[in-house]
């Protein structure tokens, strides 16, 4: 396997600009709701808090507040799927699964209902020199895997290798890039199981200077990161990669650096 780093003398490890927000409360009202599949529930809110929200990278998060069953707010992590500050609205994609607070509520979640929002408090911006993305992940990672593609422009390649239940999941993507999707089909109950992503993954050519961006449950993200880093030798500066959730741990990530 060529190893970006030694093969391509020009490219070092790739450049991410940290750019910080200022960290604000939203109040905002659902203002749509769409089962865009079986599993994924698109919910549109709407709101002037809106006007001067800023999302500069697919995969930044905002947190989620819901009332939990103490005193104290639940809060998770979602992607700003879309949003657009003149029309004052942000699109966010709830996988569903056997649900904490935040995924109940939006199972319940009726049009006019309220929610609280925050951030993000910052974005991660990869270099625009980047011309090959392999984006991999499961549900969670859906909503940036699919912000990235439709955000590429057409002189880059993505391939995405995206893991859910079966064929009514998956999506289709506008997008200028070129773009080679491939579905990893398995039951949600073995979301904690790479060896779908990992059959895939073994029949990807990794070309030089590929940016790799990984998100799903913690231990499939770190089986798929230590394929590429043990098995492949691809250099970990090259690589994003998170644990999204753990399984059995409620309001739990992982960072991988
Ligand atoms: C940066 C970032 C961005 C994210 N973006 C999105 C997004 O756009 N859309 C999205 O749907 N999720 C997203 N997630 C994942 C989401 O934050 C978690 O799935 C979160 O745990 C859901 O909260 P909850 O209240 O429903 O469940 P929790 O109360 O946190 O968990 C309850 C139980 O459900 C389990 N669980 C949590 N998530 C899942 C799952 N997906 N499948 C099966 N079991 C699960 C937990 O292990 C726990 O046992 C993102 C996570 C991160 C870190």
């Amino acid at each position: 396997m060529d190893n970006p780093q030694t093969s391509n003398p020009n490219s070092s490890a790739p450049k991410i600009e940290r750019v910080r927000h200022e960290l604000k409360r939203r109040s905002l009202t659902v203002s749509s709701l769409e089962k865009i599949t079986p599993g994924m529930l698109r919910i549109e809110l709407a709101g002037e808090d809106l006007a001067d929200f800023v999302s500069l990278a697919p995969d930044d998060h905002i947190k989620i507040f819901v009332a939990g069953a103490g005193e104290e707010m639940e809060r998770r992590d979602y992607t700003p799927r879309r949003y657009d500050n003149d029309a004052r609205t942000l699109i966010i994609d709830f996988a569903i699964h056997e649900a904490g607070p935040v995924t109940q509520w939006a199972l319940d979640a009726r049009l006019g209902d309220k929610l609280e929002i925050g951030g993000p408090r910052g974005s991660a911006v990869v270099s625009s020199d980047i011309k090959n993305w392999l984006l991999i992940g499961d549900e969670t990672a859906l909503p940036a895997i699919g912000r990235r593609i439709e955000e590429t422009g057409g002189d880059a390649h993505v391939t995405a290798i995206v893991a859910v239940a079966d064929g009514a999941e998956h999506q289709v993507f506008q997008t200028d890039a070129q773009l080679e999707t491939h579905w990893a089909h398995r039951p949600l109950s073995q979301a904690t199981d790479a060896s779908a992503l990992l059959a895939i993954l073994r029949t990807v050519e990794l070309a030089p200077g590929t940016f790799v961006w990984i998100a799903a449950e913690a231990s499939v993200t770190r089986a798929l990161r230590a394929h590429l880093v043990e098995e492949r030798g691809y250099p970990l500066s090259w690589i994003k990669a998170s644990g999204y959730w753990v399984k059995g741990k409620a309001d739990t990530t992982e960072k991988f650096e």
